[in-house]
């Protein structure tokens, strides 16, 4: 028998003086993720791009854990290389860095604007690749830290009306093993969620086409689009000792939308 059966417990999932960057924590996913991690004991640090994160930081307080709001434009390079550093002026460390933010802009493809393609990627791959190398080379000396990126069922199938959005998540799935690759040997875990269909800021226009709200909803084994806090357990996981044997993995959270 391993002598390790005896040690496992629920403080595996505990996240106690560990420090999490989550950036596009105003709202939506980005928000839920902040919150399940102060619940599970983590001290955050939120990123957003107006500075407003005054709902978060409530949620982070009545959960007893400190908040410290950043705010970066994260289609901005220098503003991006800024969050790492930042975060370890005001905490000493970085445990935990979930790269959340991410932006859509949808078009038909034909007419699709090339200022929107770069927007789009700027924002939702060269900040995520740019931050996770910052926050690993802090990560890389105590030999300790998880990456979660957020990628997207567009990270396993094409979508329509979104070429950038697509092509920057399935670049997210891609990044997430390279980086697993490299920094297993350090005992840093980087994964992904992919996100199914959620009810959030995002997906408000989906929803409100009623015809493409009852394509999408039919096709959903659990036939609901989920709420953020459906995603709650699955950041804790990935960000607590409980998940470090794992690596480079992109977990689907989509009431069975790739099961289909
Ligand atoms: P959301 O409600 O639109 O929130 C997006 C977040 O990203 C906001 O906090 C937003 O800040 C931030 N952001 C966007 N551009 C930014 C920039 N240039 N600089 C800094 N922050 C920026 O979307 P969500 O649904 O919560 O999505 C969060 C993540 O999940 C995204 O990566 C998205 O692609 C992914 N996702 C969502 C779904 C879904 O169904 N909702 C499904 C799969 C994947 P502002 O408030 O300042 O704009």
């Amino acid at each position: 028998m391993s002598t390790n059966l005896r040690s496992f417990s629920l403080d595996y999932f505990n996240l106690n003086g560990k420090i999490a960057i989550v950036t596009g924590a105003n709202k939506g996913l980005g928000q839920a993720y902040a919150v399940a991690l102060a619940k599970a004991g983590a001290d955050l640090f939120i990123v957003s791009r107006s500075g407003d994160c005054e709902e978060t930081r409530q949620l982070i307080m009545e959960a007893g854990r400190r908040a410290e709001c950043f705010q970066a434009d994260l289609s901005n390079r220098k503003e991006v290389k800024q969050v790492a550093a930042k975060c370890v002026e005001v905490f000493g460390k970085i445990d935990i860095l979930v790269n959340n933010a991410g932006t859509i802009l949808r078009s038909p493809l034909v007419e699709y604007r090339e200022e929107d393609w770069d927007k789009v990627m700027e924002v939702n791959l060269n900040s995520l690749y740019l931050l996770s190398q910052e926050a690993a080379k802090v990560m890389v000396e105590p030999r300790s830290g998880k990456i979660i990126n957020i990628a997207s069922m567009l990270s396993f199938q094409g979508g329509k009306f979104v070429p950038p959005y697509t092509a920057s998540k399935h670049a997210v799935a891609g990044l997430t093993k390279a980086f697993a690759n490299e920094l297993a040997e350090y005992n840093i875990q980087i994964n992904a969620i992919a996100p199914g269909y959620i009810a959030t800021d995002n997906t408000a226009p989906i929803r409100a086409d009623e015809k493409r709200n009852a394509e999408i909803l039919s096709r959903i084994p659990a036939r609901r689009w989920a709420d953020p806090s459906d995603l709650m357990g699955t950041v804790v996981f990935l960000a607590s000792k409980a998940s470090d044997y794992m690596n480079g993995h992109i977990v689907a959270v989509d009431g069975g939308w790739l099961a289909r």
